[in-house]
C-alpha cells in the first residue's frame, strides 16, 4: 500500500500520530512518555491485551531507578512495592566483599529487583499520561510504505478480526527480541553470539534480608548465583547450571535450583525459613546481537535492536538509556518540521552512538555469561581496586556508568598479571588465558567495525517454565 510520504519532501504532518511505536513495555513505553512529554502525537501499539508477566528476571541499578524517578514514578514504585538494595555481597572467585552502591545526586537507590508485572504498567500509565495514546491487544502485522520505499505507518490486526492502519512519521520497532518491525525492514544481525549458559531463577516469601537490604552476587568456578530483595516482601533466587549439569538440570528443576541456592552462604541464610512463592522461571538458548537500528522512517529500540547475555541485568537499563537518548532527538527533528532525511539522519546517529556504547557492555556480558570461570584477572583488578577503596567502579560498570575499559584498563591487567605471576599462578595458563584475553578483544572490536552481518540463528530459542 502507498501511503505518501518522501524522504526529500517536506514532512507529512497529517498521519495518525507523529510517532508510532510497536511494543508498550520498558523500550516502548518509556519513549512513548518522553515523546508526549515533548509534545509529540504517539500511538503505542502491544499485541498483549494486558502488560503483565514476561520471562525476564528483573535486576535494575542505580541508573535505572534514577531514570524512574525522573519520569515521576518513585512514590508508585514504592507504594507498588518497591524495594531498593544498599549494598552487594560479591565474591569473583576468592575475592569477596561486601560494597555499598554507589550513588549519584538524584539516585534513589544502588539496584533493586522490580518484576516486570509491577514495573511495566506503571511505564504505561506514564505514557497514557503523559498523552500516548497506548492501545493493547494489536498486533502489527505489516509496515507501510511511501512511493519512494519509505516506512510510513504500520498495518495492523485488531482483537476482534479486522485490519487497521496507522500511519506517522517514524515507526519505533520497540517489539523485542522477535521483532516484527526489524524482520519487516530488513534490519539485519550482526555480531551474533550464542549463549554458554542458561540461567533459572524464581522468588521466595519470607525470606530473612538482614539489616540492609543486600544484592548478592557470586561468581566462582562454574557457578553463578544472585539473589536479594524484590518488591512486594519477595527474594529473588538466580542460578545457573554448570556445564556438566546443562542438560540434566531441568529433569528436577526445583532440587537442582535448590541445591545450587544453598551452596551460597548468603543465600542459603537468606530463604533459610522462606518458602518458594513462584514457578522456577529459565532460559537455555537465546542469542546475543546488533541488529542495524535504524532505516528510511523507523528506527529499533530496546531488544529490537540489541540483546546481551542477561548475565549482568542490565537490559532494562540500556532500554531507559536508549529511550533517554532518542526521544530528544525525535522530539526536535518533529517539532521543529524538520525533513524526513534530517529525521532519519537522527535516527542514524542514534544506532552508531548505540553500537559504540554498547559493544563494550556486549563483551562484559559475554564474559560474565562465559561457560566455567571467569578468567583470573578480573578478581585480581577488582580485588586491587578494592583495596584502594575503589571498589566502587566496579558497581558503575554494572550500572553502565563507567566503560569497561575505563575499569579493565590495559595497565591494571597487566599488574593483575604481573602479580598473579608472583604469586606462583601458573605461568603457561596465566599468559595464554591474557592472550586470549586479548585476542577476543580484537575480533569484537572487528565484528562491530566491519559486521558480519548474520540471518537469525538456527536454533530457538527455548523457555521454560516449571
Ligand atoms: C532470561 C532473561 C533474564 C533477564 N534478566 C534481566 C535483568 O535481570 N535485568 C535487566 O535489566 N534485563 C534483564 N533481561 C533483559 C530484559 O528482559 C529485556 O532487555 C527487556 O525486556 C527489553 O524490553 P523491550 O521493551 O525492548 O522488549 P520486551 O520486553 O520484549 O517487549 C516487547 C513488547 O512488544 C510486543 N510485541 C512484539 N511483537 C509485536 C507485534 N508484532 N505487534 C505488537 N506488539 C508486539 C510484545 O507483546 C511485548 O510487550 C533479561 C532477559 C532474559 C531473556
Amino acid at each position: 500500500m502507498s501511503a505518501g510520504g518522501s524522504t526529500g519532501a517536506a514532512p507529512d504532518t497529517n498521519g495518525d500520530a507523529d510517532v508510532v511505536i510497536v511494543g508498550a513495555r520498558v523500550a516502548g513505553s518509556s519513549l512513548a512518555a518522553l515523546l508526549a512529554r515533548g509534545g509529540l502525537r504517539v500511538v503505542v501499539l502491544d499485541q498483549a491485551t494486558t502488560i503483565g508477566f514476561t520471562l525476564s528476571s528483573n535486576i535494575v541499578q542505580a541508573d535505572s531507578l534514577a531514570f524512574l524517578d525522573r519520569l515521576g514514578l518513585t512514590e508508585r514504585l514504592r507504594a507498588a512495592g518497591l524495594t531498593t538494595m544498599d549494598q552487594v555481597d560479591m565474591r569473583l572467585e576468592d575475592f569477596r566483599a561486601v560494597l555499598p552502591f554507589p550513588t549519584r545526586p538524584g539516585d534513589v537507590g544502588g539496584a533493586a529487583c522490580l518484576r516486570r508485572q509491577v514495573l511495566d504498567p506503571l511505564l504505561v500509565e506514564a505514557a497514557r499520561e503523559a498523552g500516548a495514546d497506548v492501545r493493547l491487544g494489536v498486533k502489527v502485522r505489516g509496515l507501510l510504505r511511501g512511493d519512494d520505499g519509505r516506512v510510513v505507518g504500520v498495518r495492523t490486526a485488531e482483537r476482534g478480526g479486522g485490519e487497521a492502519t496507522v500511519r506517522a512519521r517514524l515507526v519505533v520497532g520497540a517489539d523485542g527480541r522477535a521483532s516484527t518491525v526489524a524482520r519487516l525492514a530488513g534490519a539485519r544481525q550482526y555480531h551474533v553470539t550464542r549463549n554458554e549458559r542458561a540461567y533459572y531463577w524464581t522468588y521466595f516469601e519470607g525470606a530473612d534480608t538482614g539489616e540492609a537490604p543486600t544484592f548478592v552476587f557470586h561468581r566462582w568456578g562454574d557457578r553463578h548465583l544472585l539473589g536479594g530483595p524484590a518488591d512486594n516482601g519477595l527474594y529473588i533466587v538466580g542460578v545457573s547450571p554448570e556445564q556438566h549439569e546443562r542438560e540434566t538440570f531441568h529433569d528436577d528443576l526445583e532440587g537442582s535450583l535448590m541445591a545450587h541456592a544453598l551452596s551460597c552462604a548468603p543465600i542459603a541464610k537468606a530463604i533459610g525459613g522462606a518458602n518458594r512463592a513462584s514457578r522456577v522461571f529459565g532460559i537455555r538458548r537465546f542469542s546475543g546481537y546488533f541488529r542495524e537500528a535504524s532505516g528510511p522512517g523507523w528506527v529499533l529500540l530496546g531488544d529490537a535492536g540489541h540483546f546481551k547475555d542477561p548475565a549482568g541485568g542490565r537490559g532494562i537499563g540500556d532500554s531507559f538509556h536508549q529511550a533517554e537518548r532518542l526521544a530528544p532527538a525525535v522530539t526536535r527533528a518533529v517539532t521543529e518540521n524538520r525533513r524526513d532525511a534530517e529525521l532519519d539522519r537522527l535516527c542514524g546517529e542514534f544506532g552508531r552512538w548505540r553500537d559504540r556504547v554498547y559493544a563494550e557492555y556486549y563483551g562484559l556480558a559475554s564474559d560474565l555469561g562465559v561457560a566455567g570461570p571467569i578468567a583470573s584477572v578480573v578478581p585480581e583488578v577488582v580485588r586491587r581496586l578494592h583495596a584502594r577503596g575503589q571498589g566502587g567502579r566496579v558497581l558503575d560498570l554494572l550500572s553502565h556508568r563507567v566503560g569497561v575499559l575505563g575499569v579493565l584498563t590495559p595497565g591494571r591487567v597487566a599488574g593483575a598479571t604481573g602479580r598473579l605471576l608472583l604469586r606462583g599462578g601458573g605461568r603457561r595458563a596465566l599468559l595464554s588465558e591474557v592472550r586470549a584475553l586479548g585476542g577476543t578483544e580484537i575480533r569484537r572490536r572487528r565484528a562491530m567495525r566491519r559486521p558480519a552481518y548474520a540471518p537469525v540463528p538456527p536454533h530457538a530459542e527455548t523457555e521454560l517454565s516449571a
